[in-house]
């Protein structure tokens, strides 16, 4: 499922809303099983916390649209059968002249470059299309209304990410925690297990108690009655969920100690050097899908009704 992630936790539910009788027929039964890999072309080099300002274009052709263009950090391209894609239809509207497209990754002009991250992986890729032809049935809604959709995608993308930061190292938060829980107890220093210390106990005890409360947000977030707003659990779920992951992995090193430096592929490394892995993906949580400074003026904004950021 995890590799389906963008798939499942982003291109269905937007063509649930905003899709065709004929898309959801014929895209979502291989989204759901993994068939189709997905992900998304929103981040162009000019375009990231001010996404509107997109330069890939798509112009009308008859029946198909003409995209020209490059994004970047797509995460999952070098799989991906499928695109959702931001085109720009219209120069002169920044908002309302963005369409919103499902690009098939096998047309002819889409190149895709995987880019190399510091922890050795390559998660993410530079997608270049050049003269791609996309048929008019692969647009999703009307033309112009691309914004509309995105924030559609963006929504759920901030509720599909919440804990990734944690889920880096381990399969759930809580199995991560109980990990480190049980590597303290395994560590001495200074003639004592660290789980015997006393601040190292309490740092672990605070990432579980944010932990916990983070999923009990995640549960309220599916009643809608208490929800307060579709955007108001998801953005605090993405936030929130980025940051506690970086935070128990902060606690990871110092409880390593010099032996956090032991990474991947080094036999004594503690669990096979998923730690040091984990705390170098944990940055990326605070990122992608809008950074958190991104995240608390929309937070502030919209959901606090604070007064807008110039
Ligand atoms: C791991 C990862 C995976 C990603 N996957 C994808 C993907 O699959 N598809 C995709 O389209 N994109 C993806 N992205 C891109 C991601 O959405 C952008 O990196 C993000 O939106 C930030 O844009 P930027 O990198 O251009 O930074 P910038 O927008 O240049 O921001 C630079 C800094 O300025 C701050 N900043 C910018 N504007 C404001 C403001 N108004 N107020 C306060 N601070 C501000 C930011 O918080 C940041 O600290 C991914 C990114 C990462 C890290």
């Amino acid at each position: 499922i995890f590799i389906n992630w963008i798939g499942l936790g982003m291109a269905a539910p937007t063509l649930l809303i905003h899709g065709t009788e004929e898309q959801k027929q014929k895209l979502l039964p291989p989204i759901f099983s993994a068939e189709d890999i997905w992900c998304q072309g929103f981040s162009e080099p000019g375009a990231g916390s001010d996404l509107a300002s997109l330069q890939t274009s798509a112009v009308k052709d008859g029946d198909n649209w003409i995209v020209n263009g490059s994004k970047v950090w797509t995460s999952l391209g070098h799989f991906a059968g499928w695109m959702l894609l931001l085109a720009r239809t219209d120069k002169q509207d920044k908002y309302n002249g963005i369409t919103y497209f499902l690009c098939p990754m096998d047309h002819a002009g889409v190149t895709v470059k995987p880019i190399h991250k510091m922890t050795g992986e390559s998660g993410f890729n530079e997608v270049f299309l050049e003269n791609v032809v996309i048929p008019d049935n692969l647009r999703v809604d009307s033309v112009g209304a691309g914004w509309k959709v995105a924030m559609s995608t963006l929504t759920v993308e901030r509720g599909a990410a919440q804990g990734v930061g944690a889920i880096a190292s381990a399969e759930s938060p809580f199995a991560a925690i109980e990990q480190l829980i049980d590597t303290a107890k395994r560590t001495n220093r200074n003639g004592r297990t660290l789980w015997e210390d006393s601040t190292i106990r309490d740092r672990l005890m605070k990432v579980y108690e944010r932990t916990e409360a983070l999923a009990q947000s995640a549960r309220r977030a599916r009643v809608n009655a208490i929800n307060g707003g579709s955007m108001r659990i998801p953005l605090q779920g993405k936030l929130n969920g980025s940051e506690i992951g970086q935070e128990l992995h902060q606690l990871a090193m110092t409880i390593l100690g010099p032996a956090a430096s032991l990474y991947i592929g080094d036999a004594n490394a503690e669990g096979n050097g998923r730690w040091a892995l984990g705390y170098m993906n944990t940055y990326t949580g605070t990122i992608s899908g809008g950074s958190s400074e991104v995240q608390r003026n929309i937070l502030g904004e919209r959901v606090l009704g604070m007064p807008k950021t110039k």
